[in-house]
């Protein structure tokens, strides 16, 4: 069994000198802990050592995990979200970073206005434009925003991605360069609301300090910190 607590000991000091190798300061990044697959004694065992934030992707298991016992931590939906669980995940989540089109973000808006709350989301952007990936195209990103801004219930934060696959981190970084930039410039135009901050979700257990260093203020991982997941889908 991997050891939770020397694993969060160990990722938060590889965040910080990433930070601090960019100049920034490590407190402007969370972890957001990938829980998927694990069940809530391991979650709880994070809880302990001082994780506040969890990451899901699977509506069903997820709900299981906040009703029964996680509701102390906060939970981000980081999946692929139908627009049949919408209402889940705009009850559920204290962020949903998943949201890639119109159609889902008005439901969003619907359901968490429906429970007087406002959902803090970021916009997921394909910057690798893969074909099978989810997320909105760059190109349609900005068209997506705007939109957006109509709906009251729903507060965009930044933007998140999931960039190809590539076995060397370094070569990860163009990309989470382009999400910056392209969250820099929507920010400039008011897309992410007045505060001058916004959130850029992205890095996971193997790419996370080049993420760092190119402005990830909200880091995803999992195996690193609890070990390999069981087989299956991912
Ligand atoms: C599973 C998953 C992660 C964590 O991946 P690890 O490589 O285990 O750290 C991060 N983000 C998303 C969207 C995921 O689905």
């Amino acid at each position: 069994m991997p050891d939770i607590k020397e694993n969060l000991k160990e990722i938060r000091e590889r965040i910080s000198k990433a930070a601090l190798r960019a100049s920034r300061d490590p407190q402007s990044v969370r972890l957001v802990a990938v829980s998927k697959k694990i069940d809530l004694p391991r979650i709880q065992e994070a809880i302990l050592a001082g994780q506040l934030i969890f990451g899901e992707n699977y509506m069903q298991e997820a709900r299981e995990k906040i009703k029964g016992g996680g509701e102390r931590a906060q939970w981000h939906f980081i999946g692929h979200i139908q627009s049949k669980k919408a209402k889940d995940a705009a009850t559920l989540f204290d962020m949903v970073h998943t949201v890639d089109r119109l159609k889902l973000a008005r439901a969003l808006d619907q359901y968490a206005g429906r429970e007087y709350r406002v959902l803090p989301v970021l916009v997921q952007v394909n910057v690798g434009e893969e074909e099978q990936k989810e997320g909105v195209l760059p190109e349609r990103a900005e068209e997506l925003l705007q939109s957006m801004l109509d709906l009251p219930s729903l507060r965009v934060k930044g933007l998140m991605t999931m960039p190809p696959f590539m076995a060397n981190a370094e070569e990860v970084r163009p990309y989470f360069r382009r999400l910056r930039e392209m969250a820099e410039y929507f920010a400039g135009k008011g897309y992410f609301g007045d505060q001058e901050g916004f959130e850029l979700s992205m890095g996971m257990s193997g790419d996370f300090e080049v993420a760092v260093e190119e402005g990830a203020t909200l880091v995803r991982v999992g195996t690193a910190l609890f070990g390999a997941r069981p087989p299956g889908r991912q």
